[in-house]
């Protein structure tokens, strides 16, 4: 029998969505698409696609609820009491938003309810951004020269009408970290999910609605890239922040030039892990490494280190614990506890992957497993077996593109200059890790490697800490005060104490 989420969908009472838009739900006169699900490609219900006219619709009432609007004027305290109950409502909530992800894009329940992409996970977030609504000050500087009586002062305003567009493997995660900063600095804002994941950032955004905030402060879109670069392009907003890929990166980017919209992106990755003879556990971290491009997203994740930067010496035991930690992968029912890993979210992804499997082969890499994909129950859905190349070079075109799925690239080193070259010789530069137990090469290596931030022996974020990339991995960072700062601009105000 094929597996099938039909009867958890009903369960859920899925109907379905609308646009919220200017305080109202609407759901009139506009096209819809089928969001289909990824583990058996089952259709889970329709959404409006906003296009053009339902993007200007909700983008004038953003631009007059910041330009005429209480919200960006509101004193702190206030913005803030209207805020905090979103932070009680999602963790009330909590069991059915996660239910919700699953349904969207397949990421298993355990996961989806108990980690760092859970509505837990996001409640916090807001409870984070929350603190910072009367610390968002500026400053004052010593008067310069004797020539002027001027003082001068900053104050941080909020960027005006932000657009917010989520990318699928996160949705509750990057709607609080987009969301919860916009709107506790003072921006109107426009949501756009990505076409994959409705069901949960509606839900979210019901939570919100109920915040009584004042109409046109929070608005949401749904649709695919279309609507997306309409709403990129749409000359009232005045601030993108992206979560993504790079190539829709790339046409943001473009789309913002001519009125130079502020732009936070945060793209994908080609990650290294270093691993030393000297790790404490290489079988640790062969373990981890595997385990992040098999088990949770099935490498779905930006931050993910796809390739693996092994030293020659340990090269055979790397392998072997990277061989183990497969066995316990598990696919079946994203609702099963037993299910560890996620299906890859659309069949034309599925595709592009196992195109990128193939095009490792060619070029001489050596697959050391895995690279199938399932028959049987799971045949419908967009599965692959979790694939380990050996001997990869650091040309190959497995080393050098973002595959986004269940694929490790492990390339051997010698020296830890060789490493550290091999690290930063991409395209990409969002995260990285290096694994060892000396400390002093700890620091050099995690200094000397080009991404925008580096875990030692592990790696994981969280909102209080900045978080992003360079080259095309992005623009900006995210998490703590890095936030606050994008999501305002420093006014300068010239006092003139003189006669
Ligand atoms: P995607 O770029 O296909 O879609 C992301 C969003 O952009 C969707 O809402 C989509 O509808 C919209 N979109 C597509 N084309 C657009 C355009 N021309 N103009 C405006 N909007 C457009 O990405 P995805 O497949 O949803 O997510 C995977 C990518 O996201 C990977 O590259 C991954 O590395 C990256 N990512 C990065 C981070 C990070 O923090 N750096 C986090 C998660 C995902």
């Amino acid at each position: 029998m094929p597996l099938s989420l039909i009867r958890i969908r009903d369960d859920l009472n899925v109907v379905p969505g609308r646009l919220f838009i200017d305080g109202n739900w609407l759901d009139g006169h506009y096209d819809r698409f089928e969001q289909i699900h990824p583990a058996t490609n089952e259709v889970m219900t329709t959404f409006v696609e906003a296009g053009a006219r339902g993007v200007d619709q909700a983008v004038v009432a953003a631009r007059r609820a910041f330009d005429e609007g209480p919200w960006p004027r509101m004193r702190a305290q206030d913005r803030k009491r209207m805020l905090q109950p979103i932070v009680e409502k999602i963790y009330a909530a909590e069991r059915e938003i996660a239910q919700l992800q699953t349904l969207d894009n397949g990421i298993p329940f355990t996961f989806s309810r108990n980690s760092r992409v859970s509505p837990k996970s996001a409640a916090d977030i807001f409870d984070h951004f929350l603190g910072w609504i009367d610390k968002i000050n500026g400053e004052t500087y010593p008067q310069f020269s004797s020539a002027s009586d001027m003082q001068y002062m900053t104050f941080r305003e909020p960027v005006g009408v932000v657009a917010a567009i989520l990318p699928y493997n996160g949705p509750v995660m990057t709607f609080a970290m987009k969301i919860a900063p916009a709107l506790v600095c003072g921006c109107t804002v426009v949501v756009k999910p990505s076409e994959y994941t409705n069901l949960v950032v509606l839900k979210l955004a019901e939570i919100v609605a109920e915040s009584d905030l004042p109409p046109g402060v929070f608005n949401v879109v749904t649709g695919g890239a279309e609507t997306g670069a309409a709403l990129s392009a749409h000359p009232h907003v005045d601030k993108v922040t992206f979560t993504g890929s790079p190539i829709a990166g790339e046409k943001i980017t473009i789309a913002g030039a001519s009125t130079m919209k502020r732009l936070s992106l945060e793209l994908g990755g080609k990650s290294a892990a270093l691993v030393f003879p000297d790790a404490e556990s290489v079988a640790g971290a062969a373990t981890t490494l595997m385990g992040l491009c098999s088990t949770f997203l099935s490498g779905q994740v930006c931050t993910t280190p796809s390739r693996a930067v092994v030293h020659r010496s340990i090269m055979d035991e790397f392998l072997h614990h990277a061989a183990e930690q497969v066995k316990t992968v598990r696919f079946g029912d994203p609702f099963d506890p037993a299910t560890t890993s996620a299906p890859i979210i659309s069949k034309r992804q599925k595709d592009k992957i196992l195109a990128y499997i193939d095009s490792g082969r060619r070029e001489g890499a050596e697959l050391m497993f895995g690279g199938g994909t399932p028959g049987g129950e799971l045949a419908n859905g967009n599965w692959i077996d979790p694939a380990l190349f050996a001997k990869v070079s650091n040309n190959m075109t497995i080393a050098r593109e973002e595959i986004f799925g269940p694929v490790l690239s492990v390339i051997p080193f010698d020296t830890e200059e060789e490493a550290i070259r091999i690290a930063n010789d991409s395209d990409y530069g969002l995260a990285g890790c290096v694994y060892t137990s000396n400390v002093k090469r700890a620091f050099r290596v995690a200094r000397a490697m080009r991404s925008g931030s580096i875990g030692v022996n592990g790696y994981a974020s969280v909102p209080n800490a900045p978080m992003g990339g360079i080259r095309r991995s992005g623009v900006g960072r995210e998490g703590g005060w890095s936030t606050i700062e994008a999501f305002t601009e420093l006014k300068t105000i010239n006092f003139n104490l003189g006669s």
